[in-house]
């Protein structure tokens, strides 16, 4: 089974609040007599996406300096649902999935605000966190760096919220993948692989990916495995403009 955990861009996308909207639009189009081309504005931390230690550490690696084996590896998602608004993960909460999170995995943080990715108010500032413990805990267990289904790694809108396990987890050369859906068939805690590689972007501090996990060994088979997602809820789709004809 391969699992697609890429969140979709499009014409207002959600977005971590204060930056310009994303957009994104037909250029010229086939229907008219033209090849169809897009032309699209979006932030680099936008969609999924992410995060090299360039982003808060300008002495550090940007998203062009960092090897390839940065970006895949083994992972294990544990489910974080449930949480308060605006929580911030520490220690504590993490430690219920001790067993899972070692040996150099990359550790999917399922919060579940992926589910509910719309341009709402909750949405859009009051997702569970990773608190500067919580990061300090991961580090401890050696994990390769984490992903989570919400629109950053720190929270919003307090500035220590933000930075904190940005600053310790990049500060390590951890990866930090946001944005992402993490689809509840990932939470049976098996070891799985994942992919994410960035869109090359010369001296960039992010940038966008595809995420995706497979199932160890499936990708070797010579036939396609079973694709689970990605998944563009009905709401968001009616917000994508699919252009056959001219308009
Ligand atoms: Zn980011």
């Amino acid at each position: 089974m391969i699992y697609d955990l890429s969140q979709p861009h499009f014409n207002g996308a959600p977005q971590f609040p204060g930056q310009p909207p994303n957009a994104t639009e037909y250029q010229q189009f086939a229907a008219e007599g033209e090849a169809t081309v897009e032309r699209c504005t979006f932030m680099t931390h936008s969609g999924s996406h992410v995060d090299a230690p360039f982003h808060y550490l300008p002495e550090l690696p940007t998203i062009s300096e960092l090897p390839l084996a940065h970006f895949y590896g083994p992972c294990v998602a544990i489910d974080l649902q449930g949480m308060p608004d605006e929580h911030g993960i520490n220690a504590d909460d993490l430690r219920k999935h001790e067993s899972l999170i070692a040996g150099n995995a990359m550790v999917l943080l399922k919060t579940g605000w992926g589910d509910r990715r719309r341009n709402t108010k909750r949405f859009l500032t009051c997702w569970p966190y990773m608190s500067g413990d919580g990061a300090q805990y991961l580090l401890d267990r050696g994990v390769k760096g984490m992903g989570i289904d919400a629109l950053s790694t720190g929270g919003y809108p307090e500035k220590h919220a933000e930075s904190d396990a940005h600053k310790l987890l990049l500060g390590a050369n951890k990866l930090l993948l946001e944005d992402i859906h993490i689809p509840n068939a990932l939470l049976d805690g098996k070891r799985r692989f994942f992919m994410a590689l960035p869109i090359l972007i010369a001296n960039a501090g992010g940038a966008w990916v595809r995420a995706v996990v497979w199932d160890t060994g499936d990708l070797e088979r010579e036939s396609p495995v079973e694709q689970v997602g990605p998944v563009i809820p009905d709401a968001v789709a009616a917000q994508i403009t699919l252009m056959r004809e001219p308009a």
